[in-house]
């Protein structure tokens, strides 16, 4: 006879059977773990992932945490079809050209672990070298800066965990953004030295009320966007990426309001494109800035421009 029960758990199955990721959860039922990892390498490198053998040791470490993913798989714990199943519904996500960091919610960015989700830019390592650039030339002396573009935080937060006498103000145009980078401020404790705001660039901010600005626009040049890798092109945020028909639309007009939010002799650093050196270094003389140089990234290449607003009688 059927129990009170019966129809949900039915419902419950029904609902597993229907995950898309259910033809993986098929290949690997009778599997062992280490069968799944092959048969998950396999897939990701069929899939155009090139990195498939770490991605997969990161997915399946996701999913089984705490377990010690080598004891797993030398069959010294208990892997649960539970777990396996989660990983099929992750996997599948990657398997989609779904950015990894995406599914597995979260990605390093400097010393931190930040939530990243398909409303921010996925923090780079790129980015690392505006971090390390700012904190080499600004010594812990209180100072107010701005993020311009903050997306999920990470410099803004990067920063300021270095930095325990600074606060700052994060500004992106996107609310869902800034609910990410919210969140993130929230994690590192950085609340209480953090603001975050809705706005166009540097629109409506108080004239020369900031001692360091930063931001890591969008710098790709538009035609460039659609031959991109898929995780990039169809997953995360165009407002982050598109930056025009030459790549320098947002440079305009945010060094063109430098001068106006910097105090004077404050500094400010822009990450850019590889290529895009000449033109941003020429658009900040044009706007009157000074101390100019530009540094790279750890690959060499051109990654971050830096300079100053004049000192009054400079
Ligand atoms: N460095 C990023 C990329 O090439 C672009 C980031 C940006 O436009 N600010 O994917």
């Amino acid at each position: 006879m059927a129990g009170p029960f019966d129809s949900l758990v039915d419902q419950a199955r029904a609902d597993f059977d229907a995950r898309p990721s259910q033809p993986l959860r098929e290949a690997w039922q009778d599997l062992d773990l280490v069968a799944v990892r092959a048969d998950l390498v396999a897939r990701l490198l069929a899939a155009g992932i090139d990195d498939a053998v770490i991605e997969a040791r990161f997915l399946l470490q996701h999913t089984l945490a705490p377990m010690p993913l080598e004891a797993a798989l030398a069959g010294r714990e208990l892997v649960a079809w539970r777990q396996i199943s989660d990983l099929a519904d992750l996997a599948w996500q990657r398997l989609q050209r779904i950015p990894l960091s995406q599914v597995l919610g979260s990605q390093p960015f400097w010393t931190l672990d930040l939530k990243v989700t398909a409303d921010v830019l996925t923090p780079r390592a790129d980015t690392e070298a505006l971090v390390e650039a700012v904190l080499a030339r600004c010594s812990d002396a209180p100072l107010h800066m701005l993020d311009l573009g903050t997306g999920s935080g990470a410099i803004l937060a990067a920063l300021l965990s270095e930095r325990a006498a600074w606060t700052g103000l994060g500004i992106d145009l996107s609310p869902a953004a800034l609910a990410v980078a919210r969140q993130n401020l929230d994690a590192c404790a950085l609340t209480a030295r953090a603001q975050l705001a809705q706005g166009r660039w540097g629109e409506g901010l108080r004239d020369h009320s900031f001692d360091l600005i930063v931001s890591n626009p969008p710098y790709i040049v538009r035609e460039v966007l659609a031959g991109l890798e898929p995780e990039v092109r169809d997953h995360e945020p165009a407002m982050a990426l598109d930056g025009g028909e030459d790549g320098l639309d947002a440079y305009r007009v945010i060094i063109a309001d430098l001068p106006r939010l910097l105090r004077p002799g404050a500094r400010f650093a822009l990450e850019i494109g590889f290529d895009q050196a000449g033109a941003v270094l020429g658009l900040a003389e044009a706007a009157g800035l000074t101390a100019l140089e530009c540094l790279q990234d750890l690959s060499g290449h051109d990654r971050v421009v830096f300079g100053q607003a004049v000192l009054p009688n400079g």
